[in-house]
């Protein structure tokens, strides 16, 4: 049966509320997309009934041989679409894989290399307040002050010097492309455990646009819904028969129990659109329009971190306009054209504020913008950010692509 709405307007009012919020606005966080109606049925559906503790196959509960099917539809897909030879599906976030592979392959109090937060990295890579940065003595590597590039030489001598038990390749916030295979010979050189966290770039590497990380890694880690336009969730894969023992060890009972089998299922079905043509196409599209989006504030005398991107995402400096990443937002939060403010490599700007803007492009290119869609959203931010009310034109726009 379908629900009767009416019994609680409460909150499905707001369900609606935030329906219209993002049809009508401009969505560049980067981290964002937008899911396919086949996703977000399976992840609405009576999977979310189920306990199925451990693994397909191998369950503490009865009644499970329909959800092993669906679980193990999401593990084969994920593996062709990454070419693993083994795959977890079951974490609930992409936390919460970060955290397993933690647990499963790092003593507590052993050293870590991992991207710096405010030159790109994630929190769970290593930031203060996080239990990465708790638990494990971790070592930040940054990007070069001039070329604004992860520098592949002091990754190396970081390594050298600290002997890390494990290096972790990744960022939420680095517009160019990470060369996987170079970390892998750095993590060779000092014995250390190499873990890609591909969370950002999953479906440019599902889609064949940006270099996959697996051959080279010992582990990788994701998010399923960034460019991999899934649902909220998060899966680990390796070729490692040892590691994968301890992966699965560490997830369940380690430190997770029942897992989201309708969260699973939506994450098949994602898999299973990832894996058709149509994908590399929308991936494809993802990268062109990031790079004209970059071009176009370029264009308009803006600064880009590195000069431009060769993924989804790029760093707008804003503070050659006089502003930073909290101004920013109070300026295009009224005008329904949502980003993220971020720190920029060596910024100047106090943290919580951060000098600039994270822009990407995953989710406007669901709705079907192309290269000549983003000159226009440079000019509706340029003007925003002089103060001008665009809204009812970033409504009028929008209302022109619709969502899946
Ligand atoms: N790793 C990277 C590189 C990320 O960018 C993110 C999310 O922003 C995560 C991990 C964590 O994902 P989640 O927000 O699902 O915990």
């Amino acid at each position: 049966t379908t629900a009767d709405k009416t019994r609680d307007t409460a909150l499905f009012d707001l369900i609606g509320q935030e329906a219209q919020r993002q049809r009508h606005g401009l969505e560049l966080i980067a981290s964002e997309n937008f899911t396919s109606a086949a996703v977000r049925e399976a992840q609405g559906s009576v999977l979310t009934n189920k306990y199925a503790e451990g693994y397909p196959g191998k369950r503490w509960y009865g009644g499970c041989e329909v959800v092993d099917m669906v679980e193990q539809l999401a593990i084969d897909r994920v593996k062709e679409l990454f070419g693993a030879q083994w795959a977890n599906v079951q974490p609930h976030s992409g936390s919460s894989a970060n955290l397993a592979v933690y647990n499963a392959l790092v003593e507590p109090g052993a050293t870590v290399l991992g991207m710096d937060l405010s030159h790109g990295g994630h929190l769970t890579h290593g930031n203060k307040a996080n239990f990465s940065g708790m638990r494990y003595n971790v070592v930040g590597y940054k990007v070069n002050e001039a070329t604004e590039r992860i520098d592949m030489d002091e990754v190396r001598r970081l390594a050298h010097e600290h002997q890390p038990r494990m290096i972790i390749a990744g960022a939420s916030a680095y517009s160019r492309s990470i060369d996987f295979a170079a970390f892998r010979e750095i993590a060779d050189e000092v014995g250390a455990l190499l873990f890609a966290d591909i969370a950002h770039i999953a479906g440019l590497i599902a889609a064949g646009v940006h270099p996959n990380a697996l051959p080279h890694a010992h582990v990788v880690a994701s998010t399923t819904h960034k460019t991999l336009r899934g649902p909220r969730g998060g899966i680990i894969l390796t070729n490692d028969p040892e590691i994968a023992k301890q992966l699965d060890r560490t997830v369940f009972p380690g430190y997770q129990g029942g897992p989201l089998e309708h969260v699973i299922a939506a994450k098949a079905v994602a898999f299973g659109e990832a894996l058709q043509p149509e994908f590399k196409v929308y991936a494809q599209q993802v990268i062109r329009n990031a790079q004209a989006l970059a071009q176009a504030f370029q264009d308009r005398g803006y600064r880009i971190v590195s000069g431009g991107t060769d993924n989804h995402l790029f760093l707008l400096d804003l503070r050659p306009q006089g502003l930073n990443g909290t101004k920013a937002t109070k300026l295009l939060d009224p005008n329904h054209i949502t980003i993220s403010k971020s720190t920029l490599p060596y910024d100047t700007e106090k943290t919580i504020h951060g000098g600039g803007i994270r822009l990407g492009t995953a989710a406007v290119t669901t709705r079907g913008l192309t290269e000549k869609d983003m000159p226009n959203i440079a000019d509706l931010i340029d003007r925003a950010l002089k103060g001008q009310d665009v809204k009812e034109e970033v409504h009028g726009w929008m209302g022109g692509f619709p969502l899946p």
